[in-house]
């Protein structure tokens, strides 16, 4: 029998479900209610609640930017918000078209968990309503070496690997509590003012594959920990310091109908301040202002501001040019930084012919290779399931021409759930390093990194300020690029 996983334990990256870390408390602006309200009607004039009103410039209208200009709006400042695509959203992207019977799967973020507090706010706020991320039955496929993990009724999963006796008794979520829980609570709350990366630098000098083997973890164990996603060279501090920040999690959600109604929600509100088609090519600042150069269609235009956030991925921002430069350290981290690869490949399916072996369409193995059903809970015969794909297995494939990325994930995905090629219909690929406006998925520190480049990345440079995941402590997630864009609108809102 295959392993029937608690629904909760469906997770990209499963150390979130380690209960005892404490919830990181940040330290909120008060942004929003009443103070921004009160701003707000103070608009019509030159003065905002707390003084004058500031000119700005928000680049990019992924979450982080959409956020930082939702906030400087509604507090009474000038905002415009360059955006280089035609979209709004960013790194949230939601494939409808792609499909038929009017079926819908995320090419990017897919799912919201319950202690992402901000990320909620905004969703309740633009009154979109919540669905569960997975279905609450059927089996989740572990797979290890292409070996189904067994679990005979009533007893311990049964793991194709070497594990110690304790480790086949604590089970997979057990073994991320025993070996990573504790060390994650010692960081205290990464959001806090004052904690720095370096307090911790030990944990940042080897790899979290490294941390779990000198915490006594079993090779097996750390096989089995690490199912699902290439973990690869990121740094132990970086993957404790998201566990810290995001606490106890004990739900996930996905927004009912696309997570892009997220950004298109708060786009639409935004709809005046927002120039699509708007790349920004350089940024010139000095003690007075800023100056954006900018490339809509094949007219270069500039923009001069007080001030300028921008929320730009840093492997995009490579291309931007700043006079002055930034600083030597801030040049650096933006240089260095690395991102976690990722490529998907969504797949139609002729019927979700899953179901009939008690499967949810969820899964992971150890190729490393995520797969997802998104249309458990929409409509119809056909459903669509998704496999991501993470680290060099992802620029294995991104490197691969389309027929043969789908070709190659089909072939894994039909090791998973036999019958996959029996019932495809198509599917389709992206790759989030081919991505021109990203160039990767999410900031992932390797080792070293966190402390050279982690104090570095939300500084400000003079007028320009920083937004955007890689800049937060909830890096990697919607709730990082939120938070980071709530604090830097209060920055720019405090600025004298
Ligand atoms: C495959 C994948 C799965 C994920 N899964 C989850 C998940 O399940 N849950 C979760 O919470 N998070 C998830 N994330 C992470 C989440 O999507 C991001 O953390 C978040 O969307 C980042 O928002 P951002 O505003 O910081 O950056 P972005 O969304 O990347 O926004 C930056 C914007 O800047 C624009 N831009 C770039 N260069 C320029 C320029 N020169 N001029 C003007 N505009 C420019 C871009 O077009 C983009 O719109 C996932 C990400 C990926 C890729």
């Amino acid at each position: 029998m295959r392993e029937r996983d608690d629904v909760s334990q469906i997770n990209r990256r499963d150390f979130l479900k380690t209960a005892g870390v404490a919830g990181a408390a940040l330290a909120l602006p008060g942004t929003p209610s009443g103070a921004a309200r009160a701003a707000a009607q103070t608009r019509a004039n030159q003065t905002t609640a707390k003084g004058k009103k500031k000119k700005v410039i928000v680049v990019g209208a992924g979450l982080a930017g959409l956020v930082a200009t939702y906030e400087l709006d509604r507090a009474g400042h000038d905002v415009t918000l360059l955006e280089a695509q035609l979209r709004p959203g960013g790194r949230v992207l939601t494939w409808r078209q792609e499909f038929s019977d009017g079926l819908y799967a995320e090419a990017g973020a897919s799912r919201i968990l319950n202690t992402h507090e901000l990320t909620l706010r905004y969703a309740r706020e633009c009154k979109l309503d919540l669905a569960p991320y997975s279905p609450a039955k059927g089996n989740f496929v572990n797979q290890v070496g292409g070996v189904d993990a067994a679990a005979p009724a009533g007893g311990h999963v049964h793991w194709p690997v070497a594990l110690t006796a304790a480790e086949e008794r604590m089970g997979r979520i057990g073994m991320w509590m025993h070996y990573a829980e504790r060390e994650a609570k010692q960081l205290g709350n990464p959001a806090a003012p004052g904690w720095s990366p370096e307090s911790f630098a030990d944990l940042d000098t080897i790899t979290f594959a490294q941390f779990l083997r000198r915490r006594g973890a079993s090779a097996g164990a750390v096989r089995v920990m690490l199912l699902g996603m290439d973990y690869g060279n990121v740094s132990a501090l970086r993957v404790l310091t998201e566990m810290a920040a995001n606490g106890a999690v004990t739900a996930q959600y996905k927004i009912a109908g696309g997570m892009d109604l997220l950004p298109r929600a708060l786009a639409e509100r935004l709809s005046a301040r927002i120039q699509y088609g708007a790349a920004v090519q350089t940024i010139e600042h000095d003690k007075k202002g800023v100056r954006a150069g900018y490339l809509q269609g094949n007219l270069l235009r500039t923009l001069a501001v007080d001030y300028l956030i921008c929320t730009i991925p840093f492997p995009a921002l490579r291309r931007v040019q700043f006079t002055p430069l930034l600083s030597d350290y801030k040049q650096t981290a933006v240089a260095n930084t690395s991102y976690m690869p990722a490529a998907l490949a969504i797949g139609q399916e002729r019927r979700r012919y899953w179901l009939s072996s008690g499967d949810n369409g969820f899964a992971r193995s150890d190729w490393p290779i995520e797969v997802s059903s998104p249309t458990f809970d929409q409509p119809g015969q056909r459903g669509l399931l998704t496999a991501m794909l993470t680290g060099d297995l992802a620029r294995r494939v991104s490197g691969l021409p389309e027929d043969r990325r789908i070709t190659t994930v089909l072939n894994e995905v039909e090791t998973i759930f036999p019958g996959a090629r029996e019932n495809f219909e198509g599917a389709v690929t992206k790759s989030w390093d081919d991505d021109f406006w990203a160039r990767g998925a999410w900031q992932w520190f390797h080792t070293g990194q966190m402390t050279a480049y982690g104090p570095y990345m939300a500084t400000p440079e003079g007028r320009v300020h920083f937004a955007g995941e890689h800049t937060s402590p909830w890096a990697g997630w919607m709730e990082g690029a939120v938070q980071s864009g709530v604090r830097a609108a209060k920055e720019v809102e405090d600025a004298a």
